[in-house]
């Protein structure tokens, strides 16, 4: 078995003890282990000066399935405007740069492992494209990756949702029914995209705020809302609902956000992208910040957890479950140009390109909303840091990100470059917080970990998986944690300042969480009248998930007893 160790390095671990620490890590056979003086190591590696960190986790980027390969398609330019003269790669590590708002399955995970990350999470996979969103995920080697599964504007999730009436009679089917789609998509969660929205917008209603009803099926958001999380919290699924609620990009959304918390009744939830949520209609453009409000409502409700979606100044594309949204939004594609889908009554999907200016007094305040969120919400274990790639703006903007959160002097600068009203008026000019070291490595691996029921990912405590990070201790924290000096995967030397050293094939994480099969019946007659393919080949096998993913290892998460609290 081969060993390493990473000697005298600040060893940043906050979901373990004594963080911060001087000392050596040790690794055997892919795993953490004690140090044992005297015993030797295959490798050994200095990390005087550095510091050393969990490899990182990104719990919500898009880098899989049909939308993913629509945004490709769509922005055929970006690709050719980031290449430049291509060099010839001298060998097969050396991946000349392709795309930087969606890069490739491959560039994507160069990208990623370069900066220190070890896995990564598409957040929207459509049950009726899953096989394709685990090969394109399976195509990124290095990464372990996993999906959430799109449910709730699916038609049969309305209709069944509709039949039990609010009192929510066949409660007990629609569980069986959420768990049966999380085991045949092998998702690792489940995503509410615009509850009912995105099946209202085909039936032509173009907005449904949390407790308006879907004109054909009369359900609100707020049912679909409630009923999921219930679902996902029942089937002991160790990652809670995941949400991308009503409203997105709307002005005075805050309200819809808000109702939404409210509808999880106590239920714990992630809202994803809140950045694009938390907008009032405070001021002259009637367009202002509700960070406060939102960070308050996170801070009232433990259970409740966040990503932010920072948005990032200069040009990328969305792509999104949301039509209804999307469609709305396409009126300011730049450049002119969208997609949108309906698919397979499951789910649809809309692809924007968009250029984020900072003259602009809407771009400019979306900036500053993400970065008093990360500000504002008091514990760094219930905020994730993301862009909402590609959304928001690339991954690669990372470093950046946790420069302008690590250093409020490089933050005032940039924030003086932005639409001077906004720029002189926000909350965020008086903000003094500096995220320490320890914050950062909760808010990019412990807490996504911890929210994922990754037990032996995210930190650094005997026993782990060694995906490790040796970030050099600069000053400049965006060059600081843009090239790791050292990233291994599972104890492989994987990257090295900057450079992919080796591209050894990532494991997919899922969970399979139980149900009553006689809820096959219902599909199976769904399925007959309504969908394009035979029911008996929408489940994915084991070994199909294996072969989608390279080989890679399979990872099931394990499950909690759901029944309890
Ligand atoms: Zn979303
Ligand atoms: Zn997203």
């Amino acid at each position: 078995m081969s060993s390493l160790l990473i000697r005298n390095g600040q060893v940043i671990d906050p979901a373990n003890p004594n963080s911060g620490t001087l000392r050596d890590i040790a690794v055997v056979g892919g795993r953490i282990v004690e140090p044992e003086a005297g015993r030797p190591y295959d490798e050994m590696v200095d990390a005087s000066g550095c510091v050393v960190m969990a490899g990182g986790i990104d719990l919500h980027t898009h880098v899989g399935g049909g939308k993913v390969n629509l945004a490709r398609l769509l922005m055929t330019d970006d690709h050719r405007a980031e290449a430049g003269p291509i060099p010839l790669p001298t060998n097969a590590l050396e991946l000349p740069s392709c795309g930087h708002s969606t890069p490739g399955t491959l560039a994507t995970a160069y990208r990623y492992v370069e900066m220190g990350y070890t896995a990564a999470f598409e957040p929207a996979m459509v049950p009726s494209n899953a096989r394709h969103a685990h090969m394109e995920m399976g195509d990124m080697p290095v990464l372990d990756h996993g999906a959430y599964v799109m449910m709730g504007s699916d038609e049969l999730f309305l209709e069944l949702l509709a039949a039990g009436g609010p009192e929510q009679r066949n409660f007990a089917q629609i569980r069986d029914y959420v768990a049966w789609t999380v085991n045949a998509s092998k998702a690792m969660g489940v995503k509410v995209v615009n509850p009912g929205g995105i099946s209202a917008f085909k039936f032509n209603q173009r907005k449904l705020d949390v407790d308006e009803a879907h004109v054909h099926w009369g359900v609100t958001p707020r049912q679909v809302v409630r009923t999921l999380a219930r679902a996902v919290h029942e089937l002991g699924m160790p990652h809670p609902l995941h949400i991308h609620g009503s409203n997105l990009g709307v002005a005075g959304n805050i309200a819809s956000t808000l109702e939404t918390i409210e509808a999880l009744e106590g239920l714990p939830a992630h809202l994803t992208h809140v950045q694009f949520h938390a907008y009032g209609t405070d001021g002259p453009k009637k367009f202002s910040s509700a960070a406060l409000a939102l960070a308050e409502a996170v801070d009232a409700n433990p259970k409740v957890s966040i990503d932010v979606g920072q948005i990032i100044f200069g040009q990328t594309v969305t792509a999104s479950g949301d039509t209804m949204r999307q469609h709305a939004q396409s009126q300011l594609a730049s450049p002119r140009k969208w997609v949108g889908a309906d698919i397979e009554c499951t789910a649809g999907c809309g692809v924007v390109p968009f250029r984020y200016r900072e003259q602009s007094y809407v771009n400019a305040l979306q900036w500053v909303i993400g970065l008093e969120l990360f500000l504002l919400v008091k514990n760094p274990w219930q905020v994730v840091l993301t862009t909402d790639h590609p959304n928001g703006g690339p991954f690669t903007s990372y470093p950046h990100l946790i420069r302008l959160l690590m250093d409020r002097t490089f933050r005032e600068e940039q924030l003086a470059k932005l639409h001077p009203e906004v720029a002189a008026n926000c909350a965020l000019r008086s903000m003094s917080r500096e995220l320490t070291l320890d914050e950062i490595a909760v808010m990019t691996r412990a807490g996504p970990a911890r929210l994922l029921g990754l037990a032996d990912r995210g930190h650094l405590g005997v026993g782990s998986a060694a995906d490790i990070a040796v970030y050099r201790d600069e000053a400049d924290r965006e060059a600081m944690f843009a090239t790791p000096t050292h990233v291994f995967k599972d104890g492989a030397a994987v990257a090295r300042s900057g450079r992919v050293l080796a591209l050894p094939t990532g494991g997919v994480h899922f969970v399979e969480p139980g149900y009553d099969p006689i809820i096959e019946k219902t599909l199976r007659r769904h399925w007959d009248h309504n969908r394009s393919m035979r029911f008996d080949h929408v489940a994915i096998t084991h070994d199909e998930l294996c072969r989608c993913g390279r080989g890679g290892r399979l990872l099931p998460a394990a499950l909690f007893d759901g029944s309890e609290g």
